[in-house]
């Protein structure tokens, strides 16, 4: 079976809101260089954050656009779900189509099941939808509004109440909200369906049964007092996860068996000499228990990684010890740690995957391909610098053995923590080397350091804690990372000053 090309379903999108009298406009960077509140675009409407504080006014009344999005850190922060589900990416495309004050719940929930039930065409019955239930607190009653319009298109059974975390979006502690309607599918075999039923399952985390689009009505300003006032102006904000709709119109049941990832996987694996299976841990706190799952969870994650480090490059973040620049040193290195022990890949690898990616997203993000060589480069060097850094480490466990031995078998946490914080060495590549050594690490000790320097220095990743926040002034100073290349230590002189 052939699948759907990941070009020809986004450009059904783009058509289908251009038909509905939207502006099709250009992804913004990912990367966000005047706004000191957020350090990556992490949803389709931050772009257009002005036009929905009214500091602005929107050029058009309805736009609509594939952005680049960025979900590593602050409120948003999928990192640790990467590889391990199926479905949360670090770097993704947000599908999104904006009302600047012209339609409103009506035209939406209208065109968002005629594009996926017409245009995608996918199955009636496998698709759930949720409304806002309401909320004591702020004096709101469920968005009944929502629920009959619904009640059109989809079953009574299928159109469920949500909760204000995941049915009521606010901007930050003040600025625009409202209420919220997201679509669901149920992804899995008919027989599971047919025994089990689904409803229990939206929002639940089953890995077959996941969010592919949420439709926010901006109807209220949060007030600081707390207070919601009723906007003049009623907006709408969708985001509909790209690579999900793949899976969905795909018929797979992975993000990472669509067209989306299939040709980085299939290039990762011919060049790590091994077959990717694609099974996937039912959730993200299942460990691997075969070596074909641990194999596969490091190409989805390199996959997805190679992504993330190639654009923000691209678009104009390189990696570095502080703030954004760290944020993706620490992405960067991570795919290396998963190449280095779980797919022995002891060179630079990762920069090879660069050209890849440029030509399959030539067409829609074409500031890749123009830097391709360049981002090569950024990225070879930081393989080169961190897999020195892992030799060290390697090295420093060698000698560090003799003292195990005589510590009951036993790497101390503070040893294990000064690996980590001095030689970036992380802790389970020293609890995996130790294994093989017939060591074990004090992972509790290790734990307890850790908290006494997270007490002791901010980590450059609190500043966000909505989607958008004030970095104090405490905040800008740089954080010490440790020594990563030989003359880092020069670098931080550099920073410290
Ligand atoms: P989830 O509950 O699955 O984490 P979300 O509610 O955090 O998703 P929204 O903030 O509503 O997501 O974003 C809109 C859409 O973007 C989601 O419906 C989903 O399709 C997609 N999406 C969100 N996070 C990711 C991610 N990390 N990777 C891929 N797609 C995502
Ligand atoms: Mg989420
Ligand atoms: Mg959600
Ligand atoms: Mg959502």
């Amino acid at each position: 079976m052939s699948l759907p090309t990941a070009s020809h379903v986004r450009q059904q999108f783009l058509d289908f809101f251009a038909s509905k009298g939207h502006h099709i406009v250009p992804s913004a960077p990912i990367v966000v260089k005047d706004d000191p509140t957020l350090l990556f675009i992490n949803s389709g409407m931050a772009p257009f954050k002005d036009y929905f504080l009214g500091n602005k006014p929107a050029p058009f009344k309805r736009i609509a656009d594939t952005q680049k999005c960025l979900r590593v850190s602050g409120k948003h922060n999928d990192l640790e779900e990467v590889g391990y589900d199926t479905y949360h990416h670090t770097m993704f495309e947000m599908l999104g189509n904006w009302s600047f004050g012209d339609y409103f719940k009506k035209d939406a929930i209208a065109w968002a099941w005629e594009l996926l039930t017409e245009v995608y065409k996918l199955p009636k019955d496998r698709l759930y939808v949720t409304y806002f239930e309401g909320d004591k607190g702020d004096g709101l009653g469920p968005d009944t509004e929502t629920q009959d319009l619904w009640r059109q298109y989809v079953a009574e059974e299928r159109i469920l109440p949500g909760n204000k975390k995941d049915n009521f979006w606010e901007m930050g502690d003040t600025g625009p909200c409202g209420p919220c309607t997201e679509i669901h599918i149920d992804l899995r075999d008919e027989a599971e369906v047919a025994q089990k039923g689904g409803a229990e399952l939206v929002n639940a985390d089953h890995p077959q049964v996941v969010e592919i689009w949420n439709n926010v009505f901006m109807e209220f300003e949060r007030r600081a007092d707390k207070s919601l006032l009723k906007l003049p102006q009623q907006n709408v904000d969708t985001g509909m996860g790209f690579e999900r709709l793949m899976m969905a119109v795909s018929g797979v049941k992975s993000n990472y068996d669509t067209d989306v990832f299939q040709p980085l996987i299939q290039f990762i694996a011919s060049q790590v000499g091994l077959q990717y299976h694609g099974t996937a841990p039912a959730t993200v706190t299942d460990q691997p228990t075969t070596e074909n799952e641990k194999t596969d969870i490091a190409i989805r994650v390199i996959a997805d990684h190679i992504r993330t480090i190639s654009f923000t490059i691209a678009d104009g973040q390189l990696p570095s010890n502080v703030k954004a620049g760290y944020v993706i040193r620490r992405i960067l290195r991570r795919a290396v740690r998963y190449a280095f022990s779980s797919l022995n890949q002891k060179q630079p690898f990762l920069y090879k995957l660069v050209p890849v990616l440029a030509d399959q997203m030539a067409t829609i993000f074409p500031e890749l391909k123009q830097q391709q060589q360049f981002v090569q480069r950024v990225i070879e060097e930081e393989e080169i610098a961190f897999l020195k850094t892992l030799e060290n480490g390697l090295r420093r466990l060698d000698a560090l053995e003799e003292s195990a031995r005589a510590n009951g078998n036993r790497i101390d946490g503070k040893t294990a923590f000064e690996l980590s914080d001095t030689f970036g060495f992380p802790l389970d590549l020293t609890a995996l080397i130790a294994r093989e050594k017939g060591l074990t690490v004090d992972e509790e000790g290790f734990k307890k350091e850790l908290e006494a320097q997270k007490n002791r220095s901010r980590n450059a990743q609190e500043a966000e804690q909505s989607d958008w926040t004030i970095v104090t002034e405490s905040e800008e100073q740089p954080v010490f990372v440790g020594y990563d290349q030989e003359e880092a230590s020069a670098r931080i002189l550099r920073y410290r000053r």
